[in-house]
């Protein structure tokens, strides 16, 4: 990735600090069970966040399932059957060789570890800080810690990245304790303790009866619901399933705010296609997905598509995109479109003793020339992430403005420019003042517009220009003022966010003008 922009690291935790802070003081996104000093990597979603989140998901819903004719949708469970994650690969690979730094205590994955040639000798500071004391020592497996450069390591150590929980109120603990005691029992009667391992496998065992896990993707479900959406539904291929939901994994490194964190929600579509025609489809997709972005954001230059190199293909890929975003880190990902293969259905169909195919009547088959064609279709998916989709409009959207006050002194407006589909309050009507029947007309206007079925608030605290500031700030794109005008002659202004421009309008003008600005005028 040669053309890839970083800016300095200074620059960009500078621009990741003033959408954090933004986030918490306006009622976005704040770090979970605060009071209790909050929970690393969990963030709940205020006021204003869970309206931006809803309209992000409303938005791809609509382009992926509303405006076409052949996706329908899914809301699985979060929990499923053991086996689907034993057939999918996930119980077993998904995992990750996790190394500890013994200079610096940073935990990190292996993989991702900064790569330096095995033999080159390097330079770090004891303990990680710059004050310590500089040491030396030679890579001998081909990188170093990632935090200090060290290469003083633990051996590398596997890590299932699913959360694991007990399902039903049994005390497998109670089990495990009664396990031990038996077997310690038995070393007097001359039987010898378990080695480590064997206890591990036994005590895994146990837990494992009785486990079941939280899923990691969204995507799995549309694989072993297939039969039932095709038979419940009609649908012919090529034909989707979308599906948008939390999904859960135990990062190691969780980063960038709500860029990585270990409960996350997805937006996910497999689409099913005929074998030999996933090429066209996935071309399709890609160009679809990142039109989708660019659309909503103001800066779509931002937004690129990158190609997996054949080596970095998952073993069931046979191509791959991804979506990838300029952040204030570089470049990196937002969403994935991948080329699946069959696999996922020819996996469940052998473990489940299901046939997960698809029989086109119309169609020859093209191995025995006969009327009818019976195949596992093949899976187009792009999958994107909801929460991650979200810091990426809030960064396209934030932005500074340098202006002049009334007194002549510098002044910078900031404002977020998000689209006015995603805009968590679409319209602001203020009563100049709280008096003179100020309050109630801007309570009627409001009342008008919430008939339209959009968030509509009525705002009277401040002053009139904090409030356009605030309302700036949280990306409301029309503020409609009630002022004294109002009452001789029904008018009223309408502001407009990006220009900070106003217009004087009758009330009902007012409401179309609005109304059309968002999209919503009657058709
Ligand atoms: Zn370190």
């Amino acid at each position: 990735m040669a053309d890839t922009k970083i800016n300095s690291n200074e620059d960009s935790n500078q621009l990741v600090q003033k959408i954090v802070s933004l986030c918490k003081r306006r009622g976005f996104v704040f770090q979970s069970s605060e009071i209790y000093g909050g929970l690393k990597s969990c963030y709940d979603y205020g006021p204003l966040g869970v309206e931006l989140k809803r309209n992000i998901a409303q938005a791809w819903w609509d382009s992926m399932v509303y405006e076409r004719e052949d996706v329908v949708g899914l809301d699985a469970s979060i929990m499923m059957h053991p086996k689907v994650w034993e057939t999918s690969g996930h119980l077993a690979g998904f995992s990750d060789p996790l190394v500890d730094c013994l200079n610096c205590k940073e935990r990190f994955r292996a993989d991702k570890a900064t790569k330096v040639d095995v033999g080159t000798t390097v330079e770090f500071y004891q303990g990680g800080k710059s004050s310590g004391k500089k040491l030396t020592g030679v890579c001998d497996r081909g990188y170093v810690c990632p935090q200090c450069g060290s290469t003083l390591l633990s051996k590398e150590r596997s890590f299932n990245l699913m959360f694991r929980a007990g399902f039903g109120p049994i005390d497998y603990i109670g089990q495990i304790v009664e396990d031990i005691e038996k077997k310690v029992a038995s070393i007097k009667d001359g039987g010898s303790f378990p080695d480590s391992k064997t206890l591990r496998d036994s005590i895994e065992s146990v837990i494992n009866k009785n486990a079941v896990f939280l899923r990691p993707e969204t995507a799995q479900a549309m694989f072993v619901q297939f039969l039932n959406v095709v038979q419940s539904t009609s649908m012919h291929i090529p034909f989707g399933i979308a599906q948008c939901g939390k999904s859960f994994r135990n990062e190691i490194v969780t980063e960038h705010f709500i860029f990585r964190s270990c409960e996350f929600e997805q937006m996910e579509l497999e689409y099913f296609v005929e074998p030999g025609t996933q090429a066209q489809y996935l071309d399709y997709w890609k160009n679809t997905r990142i039109e989708w972005y660019r659309k909503l954001a103001n800066k779509p230059d931002n937004f690129r598509l990158r190609r997996h190199d054949k080596d970095e293909l998952a073993h069931y890929s046979d191509d791959c995109y991804d979506i990838e975003y300029l952040y204030p880190w570089g470049w990196d990902e937002l969403e994935g479109i991948a080329s699946r293969t069959d696999y996922d259905l020819s996996k469940h169909s052998k473990a489940s003793n299901t046939k997960l195919s698809y029989f086109d009547l119309q169609k020859q088959d093209p191995n025995t020339g006969k009327q009818g064609y019976r195949y596992i279709p093949y899976v187009i998916e792009p999958s994107a992430g909801l929460t991650r989709s979200l810091l990426c409009f809030l960064l396209d959207a934030y932005t500074e403005e340098v202006g002049v006050d009334a007194n002549g002194n510098e002044k910078t407006r900031v404002l977020l420019k998000l689209s006015p589909k995603l805009a968590p309050i679409k319209v602001a009507v203020f009563p100049l003042v709280k008096k003179d029947g100020l309050p109630e007309r801007a309570r009627k206007i409001a009342a008008a517009l919430r008939k339209r079925r959009i968030n509509v608030v009525c705002d009277d605290n401040q002053s009139i220009g904090k409030r356009y500031a605030k309302h700036d700030e949280i990306g409301t794109p029309y503020c409609i003022t009630v002022d004294n005008q109002s009452l001789e002659d029904s008018s009223v202004t309408v502001r407009d966010r990006d220009t900070a421009g106003q217009v004087r309008l009758s009330e009902q003008e007012a409401i179309e003008h609005v109304l059309k600005g968002l999209g919503l005028e009657l058709i």
